[in-house]
């Protein structure tokens, strides 16, 4: 237990695939410390294994939304509203790219892909913040997952890579949009970590021993050391932090070599 208090405050946590996704472990910190939590996952395919996680949050409620219709995200907010009220607590830990634009030269990628890889990883954030922004009537946080090949080259990232600069691009834009009605917009940036979403890069496993060898404390992040990111910045303690990339990443991003 971590000594921030989230009792009678809302949220919603897009991206649960499985108990490896981020948004699960930033579901359970987020549900421990005294959030209601709305799960909103991508469809049918992980409606049970999503169930049976949820099954052990403090009167959680799950939402099945596809990001890649509008409509969708709309009406995953209607139910959330219609559930909750209000919300103060957005997270947004949804990517997707065609396996064949996870790899090879980023050359190659093909504008079907690319859209794609662009549409769900970084136009989602829109919708997301757009329509869940009215429900956050007392203001809120909403936070986005990001990743280090939004700046750098890490071989076989590709497309993801541009779309990751685009989120944290949208970050900052929703940041000054949201600002005034006390909404602050940030995204965390992870190491890697396995997931379902991870393990189709390729070279993936060299990025997590590379990250490892070199990073100033010599090992990789934990998924835990992301939720409890998440949950300082859901909570007042990060009251003054927006339009923020926050690295998780036992401190890589600065070396050189
Ligand atoms: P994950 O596969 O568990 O999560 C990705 C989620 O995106 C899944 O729940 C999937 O259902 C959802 N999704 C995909 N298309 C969707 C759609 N059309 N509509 C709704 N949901 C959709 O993998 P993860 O690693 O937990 O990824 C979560 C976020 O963290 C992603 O943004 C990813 O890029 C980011 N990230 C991951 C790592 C890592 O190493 N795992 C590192 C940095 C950032």
């Amino acid at each position: 237990m971590y000594p921030i208090d989230l009792s009678g405050k809302t949220g919603v946590v897009f991206g649960v695939a499985n108990h490896r996704s981020i948004a699960w472990s930033i579901a359970e910190i987020l549900n421990r410390a005294g959030a209601r939590l709305a799960i909103a996952y991508q469809n049918e395919r992980v409606r049970d294994t999503v169930e049976k996680l949820a099954s052990g949050l403090n009167d959680p409620i799950l939402v099945e939304c596809d990001v890649s219709d509008d409509a969708n995200v709309q009406e995953a907010y209607e139910t959330v509203g219609a559930a909750f009220g209000k919300l103060d607590i957005i997270v947004h830990s949804i990517a997707f790219a065609q396996r064949d634009d996870l790899g090879g030269p980023f050359i190659e990628t093909g504008r079907e892909g690319f859209r794609t890889a662009m549409d769900i990883s970084a136009y989602s954030l829109l919708p997301v913040a757009r329509y869940g922004a009215p429900l956050m009537t007392e203001g809120g946080s909403i936070i986005a997952m990001t990743f280090q090949a939004s700046d750098r080259i890490f071989p076989g990232y590709n497309v993801m890579g541009t779309a990751k600069a685009a989120l944290e691009n949208e970050v900052k834009h929703l940041a000054y949009d949201l600002g005034p009605a006390n909404i602050r917009v940030n995204a965390i940036s992870a190491g890697p970590l396995d997931t379902l979403s991870s393990r189709v890069i390729s070279h993936y496993r060299d990025m997590k021993r590379v990250h490892a060898e070199r990073s100033p404390m010599k090992r990789n992040i934990t998924a835990e050391e992301v939720a409890k990111t998440a949950l300082f910045l859901c909570s007042d303690l990060s009251s003054g932090v927006s339009a923020e990339i926050i690295y998780v990443d036992t401190g890589y991003h600065v070396m050189g070599i």
